[in-house]
């Protein structure tokens, strides 16, 4: 019967449109919205577009933000000279749970993957690479996931990185292989990090 309903059927499809969102469930998610306060709905509406307006990549890390340079970037208290390398922004925030993790990241927006057409010059490596080279960086430590693609993606990296004169590690094996980092919980993380190996 919603079918029906011209502007439900509309806000549904536009659910549906979210990663992970099957079309039951952004049915249900077009009913809940009807059950809001009008103002309510109207904050809902407000959030999103302000989000989208105002969250970009970080010029520095490539991580999301709403701020010019992203508050880890602008931190001196942050080790500089030290650059976790991860997959996407969500892994960035699994790392921020290490407290202990006091140097700054860099975003690839995804891995290197033959077979699936992504090539090393649809990822912000060259903006890494423009890091390096500045001078200041020291250590890279590369944080992609122990698949396939993200073990190609760090021997990609050592590679390219290496002969600047950079360390470039990778998270021990305390991360099961196959996990998500972003699953990953604190002290496995933070075991992985204490025990990182050069690459
Ligand atoms: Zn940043």
């Amino acid at each position: 019967m919603a079918e029906y309903i011209e502007s439900l059927q509309r806000l549904a499809e536009e659910f549906g449109r979210l990663e992970g969102v099957g079309k039951k469930t952004a049915m249900r998610m077009a009913f809940s919205v009807l059950e809001l306060e009008q103002e309510d709905a109207e904050a809902f509406a407000s959030a999103i577009l302000e989000a989208r307006r105002r969250i970009h990549l970080c010029p520095v890390c490539q991580n999301l933000t709403d701020r010019d340079i992203c508050p880890i970037c602008a931190d001196p208290d942050r080790d500089h000279g030290l650059i976790c390398v991860v997959t996407d922004a969500r892994a960035v925030m699994a790392m921020e749970k290490v407290r202990e993790f006091r140097g700054v990241y860099h975003v690839l927006h995804g891995l290197i993957s033959p077979i699936n057409g992504v090539t090393p010059e649809q990822l912000k490596i060259r903006e890494l690479l423009a890091r390096v080279e500045s001078g200041e960086v020291q250590e890279i430590i590369v944080a992609t996931n122990p698949t396939v693609e993200g073990e190609a993606t760090a021997m990609y990296l050592s590679r390219l990185l290496r002969p600047l004169g950079v360390r470039v590690t990778r998270l021990a094996y305390g991360v099961p292989v196959g996990a998500d980092l972003e699953y990953a919980d604190e002290v496995t993380l933070f075991r992985a990090l204490e025990g990182r190996r050069d690459v």
